[in-house]
């Protein structure tokens, strides 16, 4: 078997948050098709992704998709005078996902089959409340009962989005400072949500590495009293290992960092200076399935447990989840909503989260098939179709 083609899709989807997906699509010449997704947090990233994808298609075309490990290092090392990191990795990862589909479907097994089996029913998830509909406290606490209700059991927000204009927009970071007034409606906030809940639900608070080490410190202490949280993510950005360090000697809220790391090597530092207690990789951006494989088990040896941040696309948590049945140092998989019903338009049958935990099939590769007649129908001019 040969790889023929491998295309990035980058198609809209009006109502989502990110309002646009990139998923991958490889063709080989026995006419079996994977699909992999790298969906981004910007739209100029996503075009530079597709960009690196469609110079790997000219790199791999012709090779045996079923050699996966080659195809990774072979991509991979191409790209170490630039940097690995980053955009390069991002199109790794989409490609491999692809590539595990392929393999899976030409032997007709699931992924997790190929992956050791797997060690547990179904892949506990946790999930995010809709802020855009956090207008007022009825409100807020309609929309966290969704939740409890629909039989998850842990849920995340940031308790600072809601802000603009009181402080830097969401993935800025300029001064790393919070206005006093953001940080009391941010308490308030969460105080809300926890007495909402009750105290047996897990909530999780992502900062989105946004604070200096004496915000994200005092923050992190304002928000732990007011609503008991069970961890504290991305503290502060991804830059400093020393300065997470400073945050973690300072606050007794489990951390979580890894969604902005990429790769085995990565993951190193942290594990070696105890720096996080979860460890949270995106399959989409760290390298794949491949490497999502083997970041686990290097947390594993450390009894450090993983906890992927998967939370863009159907591909995306599917993906994951094929990683994290076969894993035993397991936490839960991120979702980005309750009702995944914005994924339906994207596959052809719709995924099954009910009670708070995904189940996946037994079908070949991922177990899912996209709807190509709404891919073609909604991707961008020039990317799919
Ligand atoms: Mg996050």
């Amino acid at each position: 078997m040969k790889i023929t083609s491998i295309t990035p899709w980058i198609v809209e989807a009006k109502g989502t948050y990110f309002g646009e997906f990139m998923f991958v699509e490889v063709k080989t010449d026995e006419g079996i098709v994977g699909w992999g997704e790298v969906t981004t947090s910007t739209k100029l990233a996503n075009r530079s992704v597709a960009g690196v994808i469609r110079q790997l298609e000219e790199l791999l075309k012709g090779s045996d998709p079923t050699q996966i490990e080659s195809i990774w290092n072979r991509s991979f090392r191409n790209f170490t005078y630039m940097g690995s990191r980053g955009a390069a990795c991002l199109a790794i990862s989409g490609i491999d996902i692809a590539l595990w589909d392929i393999l899976g479907k030409s032997l007709n097994r699931p992924i997790y089959a190929l992956l050791g089996g797997k060690v547990r029913d179904d892949v506990l998830l946790y999930t995010h409340p809709d802020q855009t509909k956090f207008t007022d406290p009825g409100a807020v606490k309609e929309e966290i009962m969704g939740i409890v209700e629909s039989g998850h059991t842990a849920l995340k927000f940031d308790p600072f989005p809601h802000l603009r204009g009181l402080q830097v927009r969401r993935n800025g970071y300029l001064d790393g400072e919070l206005s006093r007034e953001a940080e009391r409606i941010g308490a308030e906030l969460t105080a809300l949500i926890r007495e909402t809940t009750g105290p047996e639900i897990e909530i999780l608070i992502d900062a989105h590495g946004r604070f200096n080490v004496p915000t994200a410190v005092r923050l992190c202490n304002r928000l732990k009293d007011a609503g008991q949280i069970d961890w504290f993510e991305e503290p502060v950005p991804p830059e400093s290992y020393h300065a997470l360090r400073q945050v973690r000697e300072q606050i007794d809220v489990p951390i979580a960092v890894g969604e902005r790391l990429h790769t085995r090597w990565e993951f190193v530092p942290i594990l070696e200076n105890q720096l996080a207690d979860y460890i949270m990789p995106d399959v989409t951006w760290a390298g794949g399935i491949s490497e999502l494989k083997k970041i686990a088990t290097m947390c594993e040896a450390y009894y450090v447990p993983v906890t992927p941040h998967d939370a863009s696309g159907p591909i995306n948590v599917v993906a994951g989840s094929h990683v994290m049945i076969t894993t035993p140092n397991f936490y839960r998989v991120e979702t980005s909503l309750h009702d995944l019903s914005s994924y339906n338009r994207f596959i052809q049958e719709p995924l099954d989260n009910s009670g708070g935990s995904l189940k996946l099939t037994d079908k070949p590769g991922l177990g899912i098939e996209m709807d190509m007649d709404f891919l073609r129908a909604h991707a961008l001019d020039g990317y799919g179709g």
